[in-house]
């Protein structure tokens, strides 16, 4: 290390990107990271606790975790064989990225959009192509991803997307994955609460990733749970950038039980949904707010107000939202995630007073 700083042995384009990371804050009524409010129920938390109990902690887990595997297929009707699992989506998103990008190589995705795919790729020294989401209604730009997906590596569809909530057109997502040069990573991480998937594709389009996770709907954020399912050739090159053992006992017990008794998740999804869609009549009555139709569990919104100054009269109030002004286009943007319906009140009531607009 003579003469040089340790971080001379860190890649500049490491060097150069900010960390994935949130400030942490304490409030009544967090609102800023898409989580599910309703926590699963102790008796199904037991049961884990149960199974866990009688397995040796002591031991590794199964390189390939059959029985997981299996629930999922059956869950999805996808083949066990195309299908991966990860300590949450996240490690899948960097685990397919991992075989696919590289210096010369290139990822295109949608902008705005989760930050995680670019900082990924820039991570691995790949050429990223921004593709700008329609500047007025923040929908896709149909024609700019098709014509990005036939030069790239990787084309990223985050649908619905994170953080506009818009959803990708299904005919239009398969003429994207008709003309893609390389992979078409479809991140379905707020599936269930729009209820379109690009899975009905995987069958035809062997260069489709379709990934979800169980931090959203399915209550688990806190275990990390999250699973890809792609044509059985290309989950096998995926698994080659997964660690070994990358989902722990306890994760893979919950995840298994959470999805024989999903059926106790349905009521909370569709009250998020009928949240979601109170949540936006009530900001379009207000004038002073632009609101973003959604189809996931969040909503966007302007205002006239600079983002932080909102930001912080809501805080001040108790509510935490998230501050997304600074990705593009998104300026004077909040992210508000669908809460529990009497803290969805609780936000409202903060915007009225933060725009003095009741
Ligand atoms: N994809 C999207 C679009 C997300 O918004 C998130 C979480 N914010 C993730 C993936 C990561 O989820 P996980 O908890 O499964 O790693």
């Amino acid at each position: 290390m003579q003469g040089r700083s340790p971080s001379d042995a860190i890649k500049p384009e490491v060097r150069r990107l900010s960390p994935y990371t949130l400030k942490h804050f304490e409030a009544d009524v967090k609102l800023d990271q898409n989580e599910n409010p309703y926590e699963l129920p102790l008796d199904l938390k037991r049961q884990v606790v149960d199974r866990v109990l009688r397995r040796p902690w002591g031991r590794y887990p199964e390189f390939v975790p059959a029985a997981v595997i299996k629930t999922l297929a059956k869950l999805s009707g996808w083949r066990e064989d195309g299908i991966l699992v990860g300590n949450g989506s996240n490690e899948l998103i960097q685990a397919t990225l991992t075989v696919t990008l590289g210096p010369g190589r290139s990822l295109a995705a949608p902008q705005p959009t989760f930050t995680l795919y670019k900082l990924m790729a820039t991570a691995l020294e790949a050429k990223v192509v921004d593709v700008l989401l329609n500047p007025e209604g923040l929908t896709f730009d149909v024609d700019a991803l098709v014509q990005a997906a036939r030069s790239s590596d990787v084309v990223v569809v985050c649908c619905p997307n994170n953080p506009t909530g818009t959803l990708l057109d299904p005919d239009a997502l398969a003429v994207v994955v008709s003309n893609a040069k390389g992979l078409v990573l479809v991140d379905e991480a707020y599936y269930e609460f729009s209820g379109q998937t690009a899975l009905s594709l995987l069958g035809n389009h062997p260069n489709l990733v379709v990934l979800r996770t169980f931090s959203k709907a399915m209550a688990m954020a806190g275990l990390r749970f999250g699973y890809l399912m792609a044509h059985p050739a290309i989950a096998q090159e995926i698994y080659k950038a997964k660690l070994p053992y990358n989902v722990n006992i306890f994760t893979l017990a919950a995840a298994e039980i959470v999805v024989e008794k999903r059926a106790v998740l349905s009521d909370a999804i569709s009250k998020l949904i009928e949240e979601r869609e109170r949540v936006t009549a009530e900001l379009q009555t207000r004038p002073l707010v632009r609101v973003f139709p959604s189809k996931a569990n969040f909503v966007l919104i302007r205002t006239q107000k600079p983002a932080r100054e909102l930001f912080d009269a809501l805080f001040k109030q108790g509510v935490l939202v998230r501050d997304v002004s600074a990705y593009p286009l998104l300026e004077r943007c909040l992210r508000v995630t669908i809460g529990l319906p009497e803290e969805n009140n609780r936000f409202l009531e903060a915007i009225d007073q933060a725009l003095e607009t009741r």
